[in-house]
């Protein structure tokens, strides 16, 4: 079987950026996971003893702290201030860029809608910079519940899809009077995702690796799988394979997530090859 890796894949501008700010701050602590990859991490911790902290609170005058790529909340980053924590910012500027656009546009009076997921870490902060609040939606039908006012400010989770956000804004435009459509959708996404679809076209079984928690993998592993309808597995390395998945099968094509080392995806091939030789 034929093993072929897609024209763009894993670590992205933001996330190169974070491990090398981080690996020049060794003896500190990042805010959070860094980068949505555990082995990454682990690495980061033994090589360069820095360490992951959960907690704010474990973060005292003097200590280091790496904020992760995809930001934190405003009011805990000015905490860290207060406190006197040596501050190392880490935060992606793309995701920086929305964090700025929220606070603008919610000071100049424009009610902000966010298209992403409540639950990540970078919606989270970024909705924590608009000062007078922010309405994250994942579809249509949620706008639709919402009372808006006339003038409203769009900004996007960085990994999504731009058709869908195409329908958040095709629905608000002839809606309301002013609406200010800010692209804050991150080209490393794009990029991935189209080489994941030429890739799926000629593959006919594909992997593609990263954190379990990591929605810009999981969004490749979903276009390979509901787009182009081929066999498709999310793996976070190479002890998750299954021989069973490459047999009859010709063309591998192998992709990675924004927070995937080449090591791991490295590991990833030695693996497929060693189980199909
Ligand atoms: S995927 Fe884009 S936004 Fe996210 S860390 Fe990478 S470069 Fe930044």
């Amino acid at each position: 079987m034929k093993i072929k890796l897609a024209e763009n894949y894993g670590f992205c501008f933001g996330v190169k950026r974070a491990i090398k700010i981080a690996e020049e701050n060794s003896n500190s602590a990042t805010y959070g996971p860094l980068i949505h990859n555990s082995k990454e991490i682990q690495r980061l911790n033994t090589d360069f003893n820095v360490a992951l902290s959960e907690n704010l609170a474990d973060f005292q005058t003097g200590d280091k702290a790496v904020i992760r790529t995809h930001g934190i909340p405003k009011n805990e980053l000015s905490e860290l201030y207060a406190r006197n924590v040596d501050v190392i910012d880490a935060t992606c500027p793309y995701v920086t860029k929305p964090q700025q656009i929220c606070e603008e546009m919610s000071e100049a009076g424009y009610d902000i809608v966010i298209f992403g997921d409540d639950s990540h870490p970078e919606i989270k902060g970024v909705k924590s910079y608009a000062t007078y609040g922010a309405h994250v939606v994942t579809s249509v039908a949620e706008l639709e519940k919402l009372h808006l006012k006339e003038r409203i400010a769009v900004v996007a989770q960085t990994t999504r899809k731009v058709e869908n956000y195409l329908e958040i804004c095709n629905y608000l435009i002839p809606r309301y009077k002013e609406v200010r459509v800010f692209n804050t959708i991150c080209n490393a996404t794009f990029e991935n995702q189209d080489a994941v679809r030429k890739l799926a076209q000629e593959a006919d079984v594909m992997i593609v690796i990263g954190g379990m928690n990591s929605s810009n993998t999981k969004q490749l592993q979903s276009i390979a799988y509901e787009e182009q309808k081929i066999d498709s597995y999310h793996i976070e390395g190479a002890d998750d394979l299954d021989e069973s998945w490459f047999e009859g099968k010709e063309l591998c094509g192998i992709s990675a997530g924004a927070s995937t080392p080449d090591w791991i995806i490295q590991q990833v091939v030695d693996g497929i090859k060693a189980m199909t030789k």
